[in-house]
């Protein structure tokens, strides 16, 4: 199965460059696996606004007027810099599937950056994003973004990787036989996802409005979005790996039957992820030559190489 390379904005030094405050780089195993399918963009907004590296470090100072990006060593306030530059580069954005940020940091943490009350020496109040990953949220809401540490939890990895290969895929569509082909593709997937939603991604694709195809692109992007930004529910996902089941009942054992049942009851534990009990279907898919299933991408929403070994192993 062909992918459509994802476009990812990433922290730069994940992986990219020795560009963190004390001249090291943050060697992340995922970043790594992903280079050889992601077109990455690597970023690193301290190093943009001119702050050199090594940097003394800076830190998220909130009092009731205002949020700063202060440098206790020297005294100085990026915050206008640092704004400034978040606009502007990302205005210039286009085409953007993504983004994989660092953790913690006051410039591109996801909820993760520590909030100081005071300059002086205090303990942090609370944790929020970063100076730079408040603006991805508010200029690309509701596209995927994830931290590197979060990557390691294998039910967050996966949806993020679902999320950002179907985005990615939809550039694959340019007219209206290739949103139905779209659509038709992803159709139990989306419906793992959000029924409500597909059925409306459905209606958009209908055109009953005589749209042009790129409003009808906007709004059925718009809603593809929405269904990726929240993780399939364990019970929408066994309804659809039960309904794909029906498909070989009849032609499966009773003990295949109840190992595919014993799969569905971990994975409902949150004991294995999605795609182990995909794994056991996949392998019913081939046997049965099962041409209308085999092109679901609900059963290998991005590359294989990308599972872990024990999450494979089915296959
Ligand atoms: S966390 Fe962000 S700002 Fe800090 S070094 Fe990494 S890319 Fe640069």
């Amino acid at each position: 199965m062909d992918f459509s390379r994802p476009k990812i904005i990433v922290s730069k030094c994940l992986e990219f460059d020795a560009c963190r405050y004390d001249g090291q780089i943050i060697n992340n195993k995922y970043i790594k696996k992903l280079k050889k399918y992601i077109d990455f963009k690597p970023i690193c907004p301290e190093v943009e606004i001119g702050m050199g590296t090594p940097r003394d470090t800076i830190r998220i100072i909130e009092n009731k007027e205002e949020r700063l990006l202060f440098q206790p060593e020297t005294g100085k306030d990026f915050s206008k810099k640092m704004n400034a530059f978040s606009v502007k580069y990302l205005k210039n954005i286009i085409d953007i599937d993504g983004f994989i940020v660092k953790a913690d940091s006051p410039s591109c943490g996801l909820k993760s950056a520590k909030i100081y009350p005071k300059k002086n020496n205090c303990p942090a109040k609370k944790r929020d994003n970063g100076f730079f990953t408040g603006h991805i949220l508010s200029m690309f809401p509701n596209y995927p973004i994830e931290e590197e540490k979060r990557l390691n939890n294998v039910f967050i990895r996966e949806h993020f990787y679902t999320s950002i290969f179907t985005i990615a895929d939809f550039r694959t569509v340019d007219n209206i036989d290739s949103l139905y082909k779209y659509h038709a593709k992803h159709k139990y997937l989306f419906m793992a996802y959000n029924q409500t939603l597909m059925r409306k991604m459905g209606n958009v694709a209908a055109n009953k409005n005589q749209k042009n195809i790129d409003c009808i692109k906007k709004d059925y992007y718009d809603l593809l979005l929405l269904l990726l930004s929240k993780r399939a529910r364990y019970p929408s996902n066994i309804n659809t790996q039960m309904h794909v089941m029906g498909y070989f009942k009849k032609l499966l054992t009773s003990k295949e039957k109840k190992h595919f049942l014993d799969t569905i009851e971990l994975y409902r534990n949150k004991k294995t992820p999605v795609s182990t009990v995909n794994s056991i279907l996949v392998s019913w898919i081939n046997r049965f030559d099962n041409n209308y299933l085999k092109n679901q991408s609900f059963f290998h929403p991005f590359p294989i190489d990308l599972l872990n070994n024990e999450e494979s192993r089915f296959l």
